[in-house]
This record gives C-alpha cells, structure tokens and sequence, in this order.
C-alpha cells in the first residue's frame, strides 16, 4: 500500500460502493476532499429539497448556492498537483458528475449548463482577457452562465440550419435570432450565443449579458422531465454587444463541435451517474420492503436485475473514466465522446427501467426517488446529441460514409 493510498480520507469501498472496479482509486487526496465535502452538502443541504422542487417545477437556487460553496469548479485542493490551474482532472469531473447526478439529473444538468457548456466555450473560444474576465467569475460562480445554441427550428442539424444572425456594424455586433431548450436562461448573467456571421455565412460565438435590451426569455413549462432545470425560449432581437464579447477562436461549426466533443463527454459522466442513483435508490428499497413474508432484495427474479443494474454502473464507469484518461492526454476524438454518450446513456435508460420494476407501484411516486431518476433519464437520452445523432457519427467513422442526410 502505497502513502497515497494510506492518506485516503474516505474508505473508498464505503464511499463508492457501486464503484466495484475501483476506478475512484485515482482520485487525489484533495480531489477526495472535495467530493467527500460535495457529498456532505448534497445529502444534508439539497437532498431534503429536491422532490418538492421537481414536483413544484422550480430551481432550488439557496441550496445549489450550497454546493457553489465547496468550490467545485475553482477549490485549490483541485490544483495541488495540476499545471492547469483552471480544468481540474478529468477522473474528477467524472466523480464529480457521478456525485451530483447520483443526487438528482437537473442539479447536475443546471450544473453541467455552467460548468460544462459555458465554461468550456470560454476556454476553448475566448481570448486570454476574455478567459480571465469571465472564465474566473463563472469557476468562482459569481457569474451563472449558459449556453444558447439549438433553435426552435434546428436541434440535430443545427451544424448546417442554425439561423440566429449576427451583423457587424462598425465595433458593434446585431444579433437576431431565437434559441429553444436553453437551459438557466432566464437567470444566467451571461450568455454563449451561437449566431451565423450575415458577411461570410461562418458560426461566431458571442457572450451576451442575460440582461441585455432586445433579450426576452420564455420559460418552457410542462416537462415531464428535468422539472427543476428553467429551460428557456430566448427571442434577439436587434441585440448589440461589442466586438470585446465575441469569441475569437469560434470561426465556424468545426469550433463548436471541439467544445461538444468536451461537453458530450461530460453527459457521459452525468448519466454514468444517474445510473448509479436509480441503481443504489432501488438497492436500498428492496432491501426493507417485504413480500411473501420475505425481503424483496431476497428473490432471485429481482437479484438477477440488480445485478444487471450494478453491472451498467461499471460498464458506465468504465467509459467515463477511459474517456477521461484519453482527455487527460490530448488524444481522444469526438468520435470516443459521441460513443460513451451513447452507451452510457442506453445502460442508463435500461436501468432506470429495472430500478422503476423492482420497486412496483412506489416507483411511480416522488418517495422512492427512482421515479425521478426515470423520468429525468429521457432528457439525458436526447440531449447534448440524440442517441441517433452519436450513434450516426460512430457510424460515419465506422463506414466512411455520412449518414445523416
Ligand atoms: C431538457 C433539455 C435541455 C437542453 N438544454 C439545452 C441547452 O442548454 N442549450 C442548447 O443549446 N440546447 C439544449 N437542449 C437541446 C438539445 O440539445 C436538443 O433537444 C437536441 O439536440 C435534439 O434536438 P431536437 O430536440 O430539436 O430534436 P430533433 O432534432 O427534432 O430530433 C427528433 C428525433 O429525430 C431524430 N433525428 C434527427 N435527425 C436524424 C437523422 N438524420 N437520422 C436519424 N434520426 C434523426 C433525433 O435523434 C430525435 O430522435 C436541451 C434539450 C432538452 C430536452
């Protein structure tokens, strides 16, 4: 045993018992520190709220200002042994979305909004100046962010459709335009716009204050989903912001799809996570509730799923934290994201599925926790590409032939 392993703040084992493989035992002591904070805020501060809320279809803001406490994004305990001081390490931001959406999908879907999108159009479309201006408020969450890409009219083809304009007239930008499923938009300080440039047809990006004149949000109500995230429908109209607001090194669609090949491998990690959730939530039913005389976690019909479902948990973790190690060194494709989105989120809406079976009819009840978890997983299936969408890009790979038109 090593020091490292000796120094361990956490019993991993207890700490993450769907962790069967191990794959958190290369999370740093700091890392640990973190997340075991992270899992002190979530069980204590937000889990005592979060099916009130679902059911009330609102944003709990006091207890995600909870989480923002931790430092999730910005802690130093994060950085001890990183030159990067502002991208903490990807097997983190695997347990880190492991964590939150263990908890509930729509605070790591307002999460992810932020810390994901957002974050990772900064860093990988803004200047210097621009990263330390808004990339160092939004790690510290003093500003919320979102990200406003897909449209009323375009959301898988979105790379060729998107419509929102921008015109340039003298340093002054015009955005027109209208964006669908934005999810935080009604509250976010900032905004990452993606509008098609009127002079040479190509995809800039543009960080809009959420509060600027022509803005109008729209609150998208009756999902059966995600009833927590605030997903808007934003109108531009004749919206200006200056030259300083657009970003850079976003010169067409190929930039954007660099950052959804970060943000997709992100939603691989959420769903390994809300895997793990719907899986340990029906673990902890069937061992108390008694049929037959007997508890249910005794039959073999109903070990044979949790089985099943600890195994998705694996397979789920195993491609997050591969993903994460080809991150780490540079070397991964959107192919290897669009993959791991893909399987993570069929093992999940498997799972969801068994987990709802094995608890019968209070599966279907708020009380339970796995009927969130199941309705919440059809939005995770769709977003962030479809399951088509991933599937069709492994496929182009595969056969050298683009399938989508
Ligand atoms: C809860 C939620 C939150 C979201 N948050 C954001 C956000 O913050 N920012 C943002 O920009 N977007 C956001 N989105 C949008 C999301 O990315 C889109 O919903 C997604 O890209 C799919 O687009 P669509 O819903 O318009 O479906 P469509 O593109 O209309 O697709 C409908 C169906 O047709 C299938 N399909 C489409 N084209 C093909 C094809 N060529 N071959 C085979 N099948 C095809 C799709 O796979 C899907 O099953 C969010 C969506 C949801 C539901």
């Amino acid at each position: 045993m090593t020091e490292q392993t000796l120094k361990k703040p956490v019993d991993l084992a207890t700490f993450y018992p769907s962790d069967l493989y191990g794959y958190a035992q290369g999370l740093t002591i700091g890392e640990l520190q973190v997340l075991q904070e992270l899992r002190e805020v979530l069980e204590t501060k937000v889990r005592p709220y979060v099916n009130e809320y679902w059911e009330k279809g609102e944003f709990p803001f006091a207890a995600f200002a909870e989480i923002a406490k931790v430092r999730i994004m910005d802690n130093p305990l994060l950085f001890e042994e990183r030159a990067d001081k502002r991208v903490p390490s990807q097997l983190y931001n695997v347990f880190r979305y492991f964590e939150l959406a263990k908890l509930d999908a729509s605070i790591a879907t307002f999460y992810t909004v932020h810390g994901g999108l957002y974050y990772a159009t900064l860093l990988n479309g803004g200047s210097p100046e621009q990263i330390e201006q808004f990339a160092t408020r939004a790690a510290s969450f003093k500003d919320q962010g979102c990200f406003a890409l897909t449209e009323p009219l375009h959301g898988s083809d979105i790379a060729g459709g998107l419509a929102t304009s921008a015109r340039k007239e003298g340093n002054t930008w015009i955005i027109n335009g209208e964006k669908r499923w934005i999810g935080g938009a009604g509250t976010a300080d900032e905004m990452a716009v993606f509008a098609r440039d009127e002079a040479d047809g190509k995809v800039k990006a543009f960080i809009v204050p959420g509060k600027a004149a022509g803005v109008q949000v729209e609150k998208i109500t009756g999902k059966i989903a995600l009833r927590m995230v605030q997903n808007g429908h934003i109108t531009f109209t004749n919206v200006k912001v200056g030259e300083e607001r657009r970003l850079p090194k976003v010169n067409g669609f190929r930039d954007v799809a660099n950052i959804l090949k970060t943000t997709r491998a992100d939603i691989s990690h959420l769903a390994t996570g809300l895997t793990a959730g719907a899986f340990e939530a029906a673990l902890r039913y069937v061992k108390t509730r008694e049929q037959f005389g007997k508890s249910l976690g005794s039959f073999q019909l109903v070990q044979e799923k949790l089985a099943i479902m600890q195994a998705n948990v694996t397979a789920n973790l195993s491609y997050s934290a591969r993903l994460a190690a080809m991150q780490e060194e540079g070397n991964y494709t959107e192919v290897n994201s669009s993959m791991a989105k893909m399987h993570n989120s069929l093992r999940m809406r498997e799972t969801v599925a068994l987990a709802r079976e094995v608890v019968g009819g209070n599966g279907i009840t708020l009380e339970t926790d796995v009927a969130r978890f199941f309705a919440d997983a059809e939005a995770i299936y769709s977003y962030e590409g479809t399951h088509e969408i991933n599937a069709l890009i492994v496929g182009r790979y595969l056969t050298g032939i683009s399938a989508f038109v």
